[in-house]
């Protein structure tokens, strides 16, 4: 793409590659020369791409100090420095498999044409090493440095037990020598120099050790195992290194020629050969399409290995095609790392919108440029409440990492600051629902504010959605983008109003579609015949479901289940006192303020009457209680303690409902002993017999679900 060549839009790319390179460079030093990363690499390299992409838009903006052009860092000044006698190059990076085309189709039909194998190996995630060997023996070993000059760290080097000190005379090249009969035979000849490249890296098992020992030590954990890896091997004390379990793959060569090799894949075996240790998923590829097979199988075997890797590493097999290939001022032309899928990406947040939630909630959502990650794309994430947006300090126009927690929900991880925009302003949850302008309120104690309005239309439409919703009525077919149809339309503004719909006003319902003849898309008979049915049957759903669908603030389905029980029908919970709602087990008194709130209000009841009115029926009385199924059948309970949430009957009801025995004394019959506060001698009994004990949340999660209890509590 070329950008219009405008000069205000110059001056705006330069000054943002300008931040970008002081942030790059920032992140640069902190991963390089103190191996303590503040941000992922994959949110780091999003940056550099970032940067990439404006210096190819705009040529003129390309520095020479700019980090696109450089390899690393420049060596610390706490260790010798080394000339390296063949520059260490870094690599390009391929972040998709089309980028990897890309790369193939740069090598030139030429190459292509002639029969090119590729080698594919695994990106090993630690820190790049360089080791001489003068006669055979390890006379020096340098970290890359900034690929001219590097550290130098030979004797932390000899103490990592991969690391031969000697190579094997098995590898010593052969010189050609003339026999009396005329013919040549190989003989031993000298070791040339041989400089021999690979990674240093710690193993994920000896990192989980290290980090756990440096936290019991009270010193700082290390990021991750590359960082872990590279400050091990940059230490003035070589017993530190020594200490630290440290290993070596080993797969390059400075210079293969005296040892007259003539491929990666052979220098590879030489290595092997010479004591080193190589990486085993190597693998020769003939085409190109078995290098993507190589990198897809990689991508899935990434976390069962024993050490970390970041890519695959795709390079030119032959070193005569190598030579005509060349590298650029950064890295060879022969090779490309094909680097995974990052799980982070940067991005621009554009917004913070506020949603309503149907008990008033207000809720920030960050809204940012549309970003792949992690194959799909994302374009907002919630940022659960004021105070998250003020500890993030996130603020609109900054630049965003973005993740997906658990691999799904959308996160973000947090602002770029450096790249922060002047005058960008910190955000405050509005004074005024952005739905109804209604005052919002923040109760002192809570993170969430909310809207003051009952009749706010983003609450109603919450709320109307959640009564028709699973575990409330349950209306299948009336989710929420009907149920904001016919608030549009105005045929419903309280739950009440569903029970007044016919089934010609909800064929004629408009989906805000059209077909192709220009005429509306409406629901249609057959939907609004079977919709009007399943609306029809919600009206018998027992209490317990009637007051979850109510959405009162704190009354979720295990609390209405309780107050059902208790109260049998909604007149009786309307008579009884605050105190008589609070003394219900399971129900403390801030559900109860919450209940006897909603009861009085004279909105509410007006609903609760028209409901009454067109037929929903909000009493369990009459109903045949529904039996549980015995799924305790065969197990035996002792009780014991002071709980919270129940009387011992009702807890000793609820368990004989669910099939179990309730028991007064333990033995080894016993199954399970409750303990709640003060238990004295049958826990006693319980933990000498090895009887499983459960506390009070374990009981509570048995009457819920009916379930018998997984594991024991201690
Ligand atoms: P690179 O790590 O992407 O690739 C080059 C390196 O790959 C080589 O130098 C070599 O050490 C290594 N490598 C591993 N296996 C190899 C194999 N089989 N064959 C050849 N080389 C192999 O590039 P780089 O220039 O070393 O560093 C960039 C990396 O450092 C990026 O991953 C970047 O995210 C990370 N970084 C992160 C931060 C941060 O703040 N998180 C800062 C700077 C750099």
């Amino acid at each position: 793409m070329t950008p219009p060549r405008d000069d205000s839009e110059l001056a705006a790319a330069a000054s943002r590659a300008a931040a970008l390179r002081r942030e790059i460079d920032h992140h640069a030093y902190r991963y390089y020369a103190l191996d303590a990363p503040e941000i992922s690499d994959a949110a780091y390299d999003a940056l550099v791409r970032e940067l990439e992409g404006i210096e190819t838009a705009w040529p003129k903006l390309v520095t020479p100090d700019s980090p696109t052009q450089r390899v690393g860092a420049p060596p610390s000044e706490s260790f010798a420095p080394v000339r390296h006698a063949n520059r260490m190059y870094s690599l390009d990076n391929a972040m998709t498999l089309e980028e990897l085309d890309a790369w193939f189709d740069r090598l030139g039909p030429d190459v292509l044409e002639r029969g090119c194998a590729f080698v594919a190996e695994l990106k090993i995630d630690g820190s790049a090493l360089a080791l001489t060997y003068a006669d055979g023996r390890l006379t020096r070993a340098a970290t890359r440095g900034d690929g001219v000059t590097g550290e130098e760290i030979t004797t932390n080097i000899r103490t990592v037990k991969s690391v031969p000190l000697r190579l094997r005379e098995e590898a010593r090249p052969a010189v050609a020598q003339a026999t009396l009969f005329g013919d040549t035979a190989g003989a031993a000849g000298a070791w040339p120099v041989v400089e021999v490249r690979g990674e240093v890296f710690m193993p994920k098992a000896s990192f989980e050790r290290l980090n756990a020992d440096q936290e019991e030590a009270g010193l700082a954990p290390f990021a991750n195992p590359r960082n872990a890896a590279a400050g091990s091997v940059r230490q003035k004390d070589p017993a530190v290194t020594a200490a630290r379990d440290l290993s070596t793959f080993m797969y390059q060569l400075g210079d293969p020629r005296p040892l007259g090799l003539t491929s990666q894949s052979a220098a590879l075996a030489w290595m092997r050969t010479a004591g080193f240790r190589v990486n085993p998923d190597i693998e020769v590829c003939d085409t190109r399409e078995r290098v993507k097979q190589f990198c897809l199988h990689a991508i899935e075997r990434r976390h069962g290995l024993p050490y970390e890797i970041d890519g695959v590493v795709v390079k030119v097999d032959s070193f005569a095609m190598q030579d005509e290939l060349g590298f650029t001022a950064k890295a060879p032309r022969w090779a490309i790392a094909f680097k995974f899928p990052p799980e982070e990406k940067t991005t621009v947040l554009r917004e913070i919108r506020v949603q309503v939630g149907r008990t008033g909630a207000l809720t920030p959502l960050a809204e940012f440029d549309p970003v792949l990650v992690a194959g799909s794309t994302i374009a907002r994430a919630t940022l659960h409440n004021a105070d998250e947006v003020a500890r993030k300090d996130l603020r609109v126009g900054d630049t965003i990492i973005v993740r997906k927690a658990g691999d799904v929900i959308p996160e973000v991880v947090g602002p770029v600051v450096g790249l922060r925009p002047a005058g960008a302003e910190r955000w405050d949850m509005p004074a005024c629902c952005p739905s109804c302008g209604s005052a919002v309120w923040r109760p002192p104690d809570e993170v969430v504010a909310r809207c003051t309005n009952v009749a706010c239309p983003a609450q109603r439409w919450e709320r109307l959605g959640h009564w028709a919703g699973r575990g409330a009525l349950d209306i299948e077919g009336l989710g929420y983008e009907i149920v904001g149809r016919l608030i549009d339309a105005g045929l419903v503004s309280d739950v009440s109003d569903f029970y007044t719909l016919d089934i010609g006003t909800l064929a004629s319902l408009e989906l805000g579609r059209v077909k192709k003849d220009g005429t509306p898309v409406s629901l249609g008979p057959v939907v609004a015949t079977k919709l009007a049915a399943t609306i029809d049957a919600s009206r018998d759903r027992p209490l317990a479901r009637v007051l979850f669908g109510l959405g009162i603030r704190h009354v979720g389905s295990t609390v209405s289940e309780l107050l059902a029980r208790e109260f049998r029908s909604l007149d009786a919970l309307r008579a009884a006192t605050e105190e008589r709602i609070a003394s219900t087990d399971g129900v403390g008194p801030v559900i109860a303020a919450s209940v006897s709130e909603f009861l009085r209000n004279p909105d509410n009841i007006a609903v609760l009457e028209r409901l009454r009115d067109r037929g929903v029926r909000l009493s369990d009385e009459g109903r045949v209680a529904a039996a549980r199924p015995a799924t305790l059948a065969g197990l035996t309970f002792v009780l014991t303690g002071g709980l919270e949430r129940f009387t011992r009957e009702t807890a000793t009801e609820a368990l004989k409902g669910l099939g179990a025995k309730v028991s007064g004394s333990v033995s080894a019959k016993t199954s399970f002993v409750v303990a709640g506060s003060d238990a004295g001698s049958k826990l006693a009994k319980a933990l000498e017999l090895g009887v499983p004990v459960l506390d009070e949340a374990a009981l509570v999660r048995v009457i819920e679900t009916g379930e018998p209890p997984v594991e024991a509590a201690r």
